[in-house]
């Protein structure tokens, strides 16, 4: 078994990624709308996160091979606990890293039909801390 977790700003790249992989992920997104009907809803954030742990943990003791989690996931803190629960579950914990400069997710931010506002990508921006080996991810790959 594997949990592969993907870190990048909004418009970076993450959700076409898995979509154009095939695969089912976990995304934050789609367990906004499940909670709150609405996956724009930022007001559940720890509710959301308790969610897709909770999901993940299912996954691993029902034996999926490969889960990957699609949320910015900016700061090793965010991106802890997959370590933990891989530390857990014995199974190793991989990034995919989109490291997609601030203007171009900028620019398909604006093309999309769920806008993240400008100030917040900004901030995210300023957030971010790429992901390393030091975190204890046994790969990280990254696309640019
Ligand atoms: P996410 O917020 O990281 O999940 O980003 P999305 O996967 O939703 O992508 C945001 C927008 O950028 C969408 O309109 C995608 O069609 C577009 N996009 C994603 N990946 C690429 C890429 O590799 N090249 C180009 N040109 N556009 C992309
Ligand atoms: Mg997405």
């Amino acid at each position: 078994m594997r949990i592969v977790v993907l870190v990048g700003l909004p418009g970076s790249g993450k959700s076409t990624y898995v979509e154009k992989l095939g695969v089912p992920a976990i995304s934050s997104d789609a367990v906004r709308g499940l909670l709150a009907d609405d996956p724009t809803d930022q007001s559940i954030h720890a509710r959301v996160f308790r969610v897709m742990r909770y999901l993940l943990r299912q996954r691993l003791e029902i034996g999926r091979p490969v889960t990957y989690v699609d949320a910015t996931h900016l700061t090793p803190r965010e991106r802890a606990p997959y370590l933990r629960l891989g530390h857990l579950y014995g199974c190793p914990v991989e990034a995919v890293y989109f490291d997609v400069p601030l203007e171009v997710c900028r620019e398909r931010n604006r093309g999309r039909l769920r806008v993240v506002p400008e100030e917040a990508l900004e901030r995210m921006a300023h957030k971010m801390k790429p992901p390393t080996l030091k975190e204890g991810f046994s790969r990280i790959t990254v696309i640019a």
